[in-house]
């Protein structure tokens, strides 16, 4: 495949990048596993002082990588900012807590002194998606980096830009060779990594097709791998709802990054009670978005990420419709050159139609009418994806209990979900396994190692 940059908004190609030779994925290897074998046991301070330095260069250089970004898949240039903001938060997180989370953990037992510790375990191997570039490599970079693990990035095919400025910041921060490499590689050396015994994991965000192959490979490999992969995110309003609130935060939880979100609000559930004045208002919001180059400031609305990806989303709406279900508002063509996908609601998505169960990864809202928090319930359920989601009532024991109830990995309460160091990132079903951010995505690539010392007569 090619490694190119190509601006969303004019489809200029404005980059091409040279493939990965074998020569230097076997150095990568080779540097990553010495690199580890020096880190096993090492003071983790000095690399808690580097990533501090990440988080002071992305903030230094935050316009000029957030314009990076932009280029590579065209989201607005507020958008790529607040990204390199919350990568510096994530830098910073791991490099306050990373020390205390390599601390021995105590264990009672009656078998004597037990604790475990968490020690590195090797190379790991990093496949990521295109649609947040920086933050993406960020959450797996920052623990594992402050954990011991050396990393060897594959970045999506249509962000070279993006994986070149991070390989570029991390070195300019004072990392050793090896710490992280960024490598334009093909699927077949990706799996030729993942066989190699100095690779202890892989961790991919990406599509549910994308994390099955290389959860195979791992699979076959015994390497330990974790899977982030796509969603069908319900905003759940009850009758109960803040209204001025929902009507507020639910087309930014469709439209932001151009609806192209794992975790964006994909399915409304709302209550019959205000089922029409919902729609008139996501209408209302919708045909705000002003549709220009993602590098104007004053632009709302963002081409999607490439060729491919508007063909795409507008083959899942022509389906869709096909299949009975009615387009509420947009699914007009934007008379520009790049790929401008029109905000569009669509409504009766019975489970026959195709889109029911599939995820749409553009600025296209589904929007359902309920009756009552069972059926809310039932109807976020009937999905094969389970990352994230969030609930709408004032009575907040009732909405706890309706999220309880919801077969997801997160679920936020009146408020959209968003993505913080501190707080636990994951799915469950074909949403994949394992959790990043937090103590949780600190440990996902270490061994707990068990010690336990014999009690003393
Ligand atoms: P994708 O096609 O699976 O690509 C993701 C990454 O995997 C890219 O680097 C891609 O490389 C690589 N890849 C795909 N198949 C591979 C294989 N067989 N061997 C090695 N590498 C392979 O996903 P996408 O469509 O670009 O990304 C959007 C998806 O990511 C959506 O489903 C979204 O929901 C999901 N996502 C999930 C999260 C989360 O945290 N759960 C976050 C963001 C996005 P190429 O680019 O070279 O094909």
């Amino acid at each position: 495949m090619a490694y190119r940059t190509v601006y969303p908004y004019t489809n200029e190609v404005l980059q091409t990048y040279d493939p990965a030779t074998d020569a230097e994925l076997e150095q990568a290897l080779a540097a990553g596993h010495a690199l580890y074998k020096q880190w096993r046991d090492a003071d983790p301070a000095p690399r808690a002082r580097i990533l501090r330095q990440i988080a002071a260069r992305l903030r230094a250089k935050r316009t000029e990588y957030a314009t990076i970004m932009t280029h590579d898949m065209g989201k607005l240039i507020g958008e790529s900012e607040d990204e390199i903001d919350l990568c510096a938060a994530i830098a910073d997180y791991y490099a306050e807590h990373g020390p205390a989370f390599l601390q021995p953990q105590p264990l009672p037992t009656n078998q004597g002194k037990a604790y475990y510790v968490r020690q590195a375990t090797g190379v790991l191997v990093m496949v990521e998606p295109w649609n947040f570039p920086f933050y993406q490599v960020m959450r797996v970079f920052a623990p594992n980096f402050m954990a011991g693990n050396p990393m060897i990035l594959k970045h999506a095919s249509i962000t070279p830009g993006s994986a070149a400025a991070f390989q570029e910041l991390v070195t300019s921060a004072g990392a050793p060779a090896g710490a992280l490499t960024n490598l334009f590689m093909s699927y077949d050396q990706v799996s030729k990594a993942i066989a190699d015994p100095r690779v202890a994991g892989v961790a991919l965000t990406g599509s549910e097709r994308g994390g099955a192959s290389v959860a195979a490979e791992a699979g076959k490999n015994l390497t330990k791998s974790s899977m982030e992969l796509g969603g069908t995110d319900v905003f759940i309003a009850l009758d109960d709802a803040d209204w001025n609130r929902v009507y507020k935060l639910a087309p930014a939880a469709r439209l932001a990054n151009s609806g192209q979100v794992c975790t964006s609000a994909k399915r409304f559930v709302i209550a019959a009670s205000h089922y029409d004045e919902f729609l008139e208002h996501l209408k209302a919001a919708f045909a705000l978005r002003k549709p220009g180059d993602p590098l104007d400031p004053l632009t709302t609305l963002a081409p999607v990420s490439s060729a491919s990806a508007k063909k795409k989303i507008q083959s899942q709406i022509d389906e869709a419709v096909a299949n009975g279900a009615q387009v509420y508002y947009g699914n007009e063509p934007i008379d520009l050159p790049g790929q401008f996908v029109q905000p569009t609601i669509l409504t009766g998505l019975t489970p026959d139609n195709p889109l029911y169960s599939q995820e749409i990864f553009g600025p296209v809202a589904e929007v359902f009418k309920v009756d009552s928090d069972d059926e809310a319930v039932a109807l976020a359920n009937d999905s094969n994806y389970g990352l994230g989601g969030a609930v709408f009532s004032q009575d907040q024991a009732r909405a706890e209990a309706v999220a309880a109830r919801i077969e997801t990995g997160m679920t936020f309460i009146n408020q959209s979900l968003r993505s913080v160091p501190e707080l636990p990132f994951g799915g469950v079903k074909n949403s994949g396994y394992g959790r990043e951010l937090n103590e949780l995505g600190f440990s996902t690539f270490t061994n707990e190692h068990l010690i336990v010392a014999a009690p003393q007569d």
